[in-house]
């Protein structure tokens, strides 16, 4: 879009719901590379003076938490072409999903700020349970490469490509030694979605899931393996869930422990 004069230059926001503002540092890290090829609508974190107005794409990140999350996701997917979940609170709903899943937003933040608590809660959910999401960028936070590669492709009116192969095959093109096998690590790569260049990995340390399942994750392979190895089924299952991968995922191990 950018490359022709006769197109009117993208319009872009940056958006954050429940979230750590992991993305948005990324985003910020690398937004000289971007500023000549868009115009920034709205990106509260960075800037002052937010424009209103139709967007091509809005990148946002967070999970919805809270009631006035979903009014502000709604506002967003009405004006824009492009939706672009970034980062695994926006994609799986992350820890606030997946490790606090097991008790509820209500006595969380009660147990937390007292029983005067005046915030508002809902259970944790990623995007893509109220809206139609075009494009799907998991991280914890986002691959700074990934986030440019998928900027370009949807400047150029393509639907990115993005790998869902697990990180195992990141470490098999590193030739990083496997650390399941070889130090019998509890490692989640195997599960896990690769894109972070197998981060932890590659310094010797197990893979905890932080970029959410990969396409397909063979769970009780996972789940066995980890048995095999000596781990506890519900150690296992917390490592598994620690980051928001769907319950549906748990269903056949959880009834095979009881
Ligand atoms: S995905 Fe990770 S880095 Fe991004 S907002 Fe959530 S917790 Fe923060
Ligand atoms: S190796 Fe696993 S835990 Fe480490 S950054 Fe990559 S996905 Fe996250």
């Amino acid at each position: 879009m950018s490359n022709n004069p006769a197109k009117p230059i993208p319009k872009v926001a940056v958006e954050s719901l429940t979230g750590c503002a992991g993305e948005l540092l990324v985003i910020l890290d690398n937004l000289e590379k971007l500023v000549p090829f868009i115009r920034i609508m709205s990106f509260p974190f960075a800037q002052s003076k937010n424009e209103d107005g139709p967007l091509d794409i809005a990148f946002v990140e967070g999970s919805v938490s809270q009631p006035h999350d979903l009014e502000k996701l709604k506002r967003i997917r009405a004006k824009t072409r492009w939706l672009v979940a970034i980062g695994n609170c926006a994609v799986w709903g992350c820890v606030q999903a997946g490790s606090c899943s097991r008790c509820h937003a209500d006595d969380m933040m009660h147990s937390v700020y007292g029983d005067t608590c005046k915030f508002e809660v809902m259970q944790a959910k990623p995007l893509e349970e109220f809206v139609k999401v075009d494009v799907r960028l998991s991280g914890c936070p986002i691959n700074a490469t990934q986030f440019l590669s998928v900027t370009a492709s949807l400047l150029k009116d393509h639907l990115p490509f993005i790998t869902h192969k697990p990180v195992c095959l990141e470490c098999k093109l590193r030739e990083t030694a496997c650390v399941l096998i070889e130090k019998n690590l509890p490692c989640l790569g195997p599960v896990t979605a690769a894109g972070c260049g197998a981060l932890c990995p590659r310094v010797g340390a197990a893979c905890y899931g932080c970029w959410g399942p990969c396409q397909e994750p063979q769970m009780e392979a996972m789940a066995t393996i980890l048995q095999e190895k000596g781990y506890e089924l519900d150690d296992v299952l917390s490592r598994l869930q620690t980051f928001g991968a769907p319950k549906e995922l748990f269903t056949r191990m959880a009834s095979e422990k009881n």
